[in-house]
């Protein structure tokens, strides 16, 4: 059985990672919106990532015995200066991730719930990727100045598939 403040917790992790799917939903629009489809399904596919997260959550709370509670999701970002401005607060949001992240590995070390830590272990070295990866995008857009499709071709190259929302395997 997991202790209840580490639930209450999670629980809150879950409402966090939906927020992160929204934000990144939202982001996705945004380039969208700019005709910079390549980002747009880059943006899509960290969406269905954190939605992914927020699923791994509910599946560890289950496993445990654990109450699973879907709080009230926060409205995400919904509009942004510029295509710099859109990345710069993905990162930051990644960068609150990994607070959060840490903060449940504290209370799962306080607790000596050493199940709980070993879950969360694959979410610390996820955050690691998620955070070089944003900045490495916040870089590109940066070199890229007004050139932005420099960036799309960029991630074209890396494996970034266009996809349209709802189409299966974005
Ligand atoms: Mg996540």
């Amino acid at each position: 059985m997991i202790d209840k403040k580490l639930e209450d917790a999670i629980n809150e992790q879950i409402v966090y990672e939906l927020y992160s799917s929204n934000t990144y939903l939202s982001v996705a629009s945004f380039m969208e919106e700019q005709g910079l489809k390549v980002l747009n399904a880059h943006f899509l596919k960290q969406s269905e990532e954190e939605r992914d997260h927020a699923m791994k959550f509910i599946g560890y709370l289950q496993e445990v015995n654990g109450a699973v509670r879907i709080g009230a999701i926060p409205e995400p970002p919904q509009s942004f200066k510029s295509v710099e401005d859109a990345v710069a607060k993905s990162l930051k949001q990644e960068e609150e991730v990994t607070r959060r992240i840490n903060n449940l590995m504290s209370m799962a070390h306080d607790q000596k719930d050493y199940a709980t830590a070993s879950f969360l272990k694959w979410f610390v070295d996820e955050q690691v990727e998620e955070q070089a990866s944003m900045n490495d995008l916040l870089l590109m857009v940066r070199h890229a100045g007004p050139h932005l499709l420099l960036v799309e071709d960029r991630l074209l190259k890396q494996g970034v598939k266009l996809a349209t929302p709802g189409e299966a395997g974005a």
